[in-house]
C-alpha cells in the first residue's frame, strides 16, 4: 500500500469491517433503542471522537504534561474541563476516565485506603457493579457494605442507610445506581455521611443530563465528589467524568485516575467529551431533557396500562424498571421477543427478585435515545403499545414481523445520520 493510500483511504478499504459497521448503523437507524445505557450522539461528537487526536499521547494534566507537543492537546482537555465545571456549577473536573467504572475506581483509589469500608447500593436493588461488586477490583480492595430498597415502596430506605452507617462506620457512602428510577435525597445522605465522617460520592450516570439542566436535584453542594458516564443521559462521547469542589481533594482524585487506574489520556475521546459538553450547555439540551422526562412518563404509563408493574410505581428520570410477572413472562424471553421486532431493551432483575439474573423478572427501559432522534409522547405511547402487544403474545412471530415493519416505518420518519 502506498503512503498516499495509507493516509487517504477510508473504511471502504476494509469491506469486512465496513460491513459490520454499516450493519450497526442500519440497526440504529431502523430499530428503536430503549437501552438505558445508550444514547445517540451528534455528528459533531462522532467527528471529534474520530479525529487525529487519537495520535497524540499525553499524561498528566493540561499544561503540566510529561511529553512535549501538547499545545493543542492542552487546549482540548482544558476546554472539556472548563465546560464540565460550567455545566455542573462546580470548581474542578477530571475528564480523563475512560469509562464510568474507571471514574469510580480512580476516585476510590484517590480518596480511600485499601480495606476502608464503602457503603453502597446493592446491585440486586439497582446499584452499579463498579460500586463494590465482589467480582470487581473495588469489591476486593475495600470492605463493602450494601444498602437496598424498602420492600414496601422499592425506594431507598434512608433509615436503613443511617443504621448501616452507624454500625459499619464507612469512609465513603455511594449513591446512584444503574437501575434505580427515583430521585435521590442527597441532603439526607450527606447528613448521614457527616455523622460518621464519611465522603459522599454521587454517581449520576443515569440522570446527569437532568442535573445539568435543573430537572433533577443537584448532587452539589451535598456530595464531596460526583462521578458520571458521559454517554448515557449526557448524550455525549463514551467515557467518564469526576467533579468536585474542594481543592484539598484535587491531587488525590487526579492521582487516583492517573497514574492510579489509567495511563495516558484518550484525547480523541476527551475531544468528543468537549464537543458534547458544549452541546449540553446550549438551551436545546434543556428542551431535550424535559422531553426525556415527559417521554419516559408516557412510556411508563403505557406499560402500566398494559398490565406491567413499574418498580416503585413509576419514574423520576429517563429510566424505568418494569416487572413482567403480571404477564407471566421473564426478562430474557421478553428482551428476545422485543428484539425480534426491532425494539432494543435489556433484561434486568427487580428488587427482591425471586429469579436469577439470566432469567430475571424485569426489563429496564429508557427514553434517552428515542428522544434524541425526535420521538415525542405520541411516539412513546405507540412504543408502549408495541411492547405490551408483543409481550402478551411472545410466541406470535407474525405479530413480531408486523410490528417490526411498523417500528421501521416509525424510525424512518425520524432519520439519524443521513
Ligand atoms: C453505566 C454506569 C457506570 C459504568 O460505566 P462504564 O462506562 O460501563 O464503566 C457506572 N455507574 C453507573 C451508575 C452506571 O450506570
Amino acid at each position: 500500500m502506498s503512503l498516499q493510500d495509507y493516509f487517504s483511504r477510508g473504511l471502504s478499504a476494509d469491506p469486512e469491517l465496513e460491513r459490520a459497521i454499516t450493519g450497526e448503523m442500519r440497526r440504529q437507524q431502523d430499530g428503536i433503542e430503549l437501552i438505558a445505557s445508550e444514547n445517540l450522539v451528534s455528528r459533531l461528537v462522532l467527528e471529534a471522537q474520530g479525529s487525529v487526536l487519537t495520535n497524540k499521547t499525553v499524561e498528566g494534566l493540561p499544561y503540566k504534561r510529561y511529553y512535549g507537543g501538547a499545545e493543542f492537546a492542552d487546549a482540548v482537555e482544558a476546554l472539556a474541563v472548563e465546560r464540565a465545571t460550567r455545566l455542573f456549577g462546580c470548581r474542578f473536573a477530571n475528564v480523563q476516565p475512560h469509562s464510568g467504572s474507571n471514574a469510580n475506581a480512580g476516585t476510590f483509589l484517590g480518596l480511600l485506603k485499601l480495606g476502608d469500608t464503602i457503603l453502597s447500593m446493592d446491585t440486586a436493588a439497582g446499584g452499579h457493579i463498579s460500586h463494590g461488586h465482589p467480582a470487581t477490583l473495588t469489591g476486593r480492595d475495600y470492605r463493602i457494605v450494601r444498602y437496598g430498597v424498602s420492600r414496601q415502596n422499592e425506594r431507598i430506605d434512608y433509615d436503613e442507610v443511617r443504621a448501616l452507617a452507624f454500625e459499619h462506620r464507612p469512609r465513603m457512602i455511594v449513591a446512584g445506581g444503574s437501575a434505580y428510577p427515583r430521585a435521590i435525597d442527597f441532603k439526607v445522605l450527606r447528613d448521614i455521611a457527616d455523622a460518621v465522617d464519611a465522603y459522599l460520592l454521587v454517581d449520576m450516570a443515569h440522570f446527569a443530563g437532568l442535573v445539568a439542566t435543573g430537572l433533577h436535584p443537584h448532587p452539589f453542594p451535598h456530595a464531596h465528589v460526583v462521578t458520571t458516564t458521559t454517554y448515557k443521559s449526557l448524550r455525549g462521547a463514551r467515557g467518564g467524568l469526576v467533579l468536585w469542589n474542594d481543592e484539598a481533594l484535587s491531587r488525590r482524585i487526579n492521582g487516583g485516575i492517573f497514574p492510579g487506574v489509567q495511563g495516558s489520556v484518550m484525547l480523541h475521546i476527551v475531544a468528543g467529551k468537549a464537543a458534547s459538553l458544549g452541546e449540553a450547555l446550549r438551551p436545546d439540551f434543556t428542551t431535550y431533557n424535559a422531553a426525556v422526562v415527559a417521554n419516559a412518563r408516557q412510556l411508563a404509563e403505557g406499560l402500566a396500562a398494559g398490565g406491567l408493574r413499574l418498580v416503585s410505581g413509576g419514574t423520576d428520570i429517563g429510566l424505568m424498571l418494569a416487572d413482567l410477572s403480571p404477564l407471566g413472562i421473564r426478562g430474557d424471553l421478553a428482551a428476545h421477543t422485543l428484539e425480534a421486532a426491532g425494539l432494543a431493551v435489556n433484561k434486568n432483575q427487580i428488587p427482591f427478585d425471586p429469579h436469577p439474573p439470566e432469567a430475571p423478572s424485569g426489563l429496564r427501559l429508557s427514553a434517552n435515545a428515542g428522544t434524541a432522534r425526535g420521538f415525542g409522547e405520541a411516539e412513546f405511547a405507540t412504543i408502549a403499545q408495541f411492547i405490551v402487544d408483543l409481550l402478551r403474545a411472545p410466541e406470535d412471530t407474525q405479530l413480531q414481523s408486523r410490528i417490526q415493519s411498523e417500528v421501521a416505518a416509525l424510525s424512518a420518519r425520524f432519520p439519524i445520520y443521513r
